[in-house]
């Protein structure tokens, strides 16, 4: 579904990305964790040919994105779901057109079934009543739900969300995610990934992290593996996000007592 092998990228001189290597197969689901500035939408761009990388291969859904046409991009892109961070609404737009106008664009959905499925999105993102309002009158975390919604709304194969909870209250983010999981998880085969720089939103999004530093993957793995087995640097870098995370995720990650007394405070 996603291929990047040895993915290169500089702006003046300057290296940003460094030889980023990783695949995403149907039905895994992958955060994408490293902090502000280390890369993770500068991936996302190139990913979806919206950036040429200066070295390595990058395909979506076998598709080379970073030598093709923009003819052979958007069929590709219309079978992706993005969620941008601030929502990227068009403003003139009410809810339901911005919705309208994304599955008009990337599906063969008939009128009836684009307008039930605004329905049951709408309720999902618990935002039935905004259906007819416009970006404007939405406070940040309502347009970043309807982003989200919208991003889904055309049954994406591969979905990519960057930052969808920087920014919000807890109570929203847990909206976000929880709507992601349930949307996102009815196409088994459909592949997502989460960019974020909060731990605490990685570890609940997904099992597998690629953990990324200054432009460079350091790790790819399961929770579990790295914060028992990865290298020094890892474990500290995780192990100080932990304080404060609910230590339920420690329990389900089976993770010995031992540790979960040390670090998991
Ligand atoms: P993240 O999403 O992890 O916060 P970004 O991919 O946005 O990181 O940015 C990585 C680095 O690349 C940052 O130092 C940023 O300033 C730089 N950068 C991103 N886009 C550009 C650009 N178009 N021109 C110059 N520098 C850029």
């Amino acid at each position: 579904m996603i291929v990047l092998d040895a993915v290169s990228k500089s702006y003046d001189n300057t290296p940003i990305l460094k030889n980023i290597s990783f695949n995403i197969k149907p039905g895994e689901r992958v955060s994408l964790l490293g902090p502000g500035g280390c890369g993770k939408s500068t991936i996302l761009k190139i990913l979806l040919g919206l950036t040429p990388p200066d070295a390595g291969k990058v395909e979506l859904l076998g598709m080379n994105m970073a030598d093709s046409s923009e003819d052979q991009k958007i069929v590709t892109l219309q079978k992706v779901g993005m969620a941008f961070q601030q929502g990227a609404l068009f403003d003139f737009m009410t809810v339901e057109e911005n919705i309208y106008f994304a599955m008009e664009n990337m599906t063969k959905m008939s009128r009836d079934e684009m307008s039930t499925k605004i329905d049951q999105l709408l309720a999902t993102v618990k935002l039935e009543r905004t259906r007819t309002m416009f970006p404007h009158e939405l406070s940040g975390g309502m347009k970043r739900r309807i982003g989200i919604a919208r991003a889904l709304s055309t049954n994406p194969i591969v979905c990519l969300f960057d930052e969808p909870t920087s920014g919000l209250d807890p109570v929203t983010s847990t909206i976000i995610l929880n709507m992601i999981h349930e949307l996102g998880g009815e196409n088994k085969e459909s592949a997502s990934l989460v960019s974020t720089s909060s731990v605490e939103i990685a570890i609940r999004f997904a099992e597998r992290v690629i953990l990324v530093d200054k432009g460079e993957v350091v790790a790819d793995d399961s929770w579990k593996k790295l914060l028992l087995e990865g290298s020094d640097w890892v474990k500290h870098f995780l192990s100080l996000r932990l304080i404060g995370i609910d230590l339920s995720y420690a329990k389900e990650m089976e993770l010995p007592e031992e540790f979960i007394k040390l670090h998991w405070k």
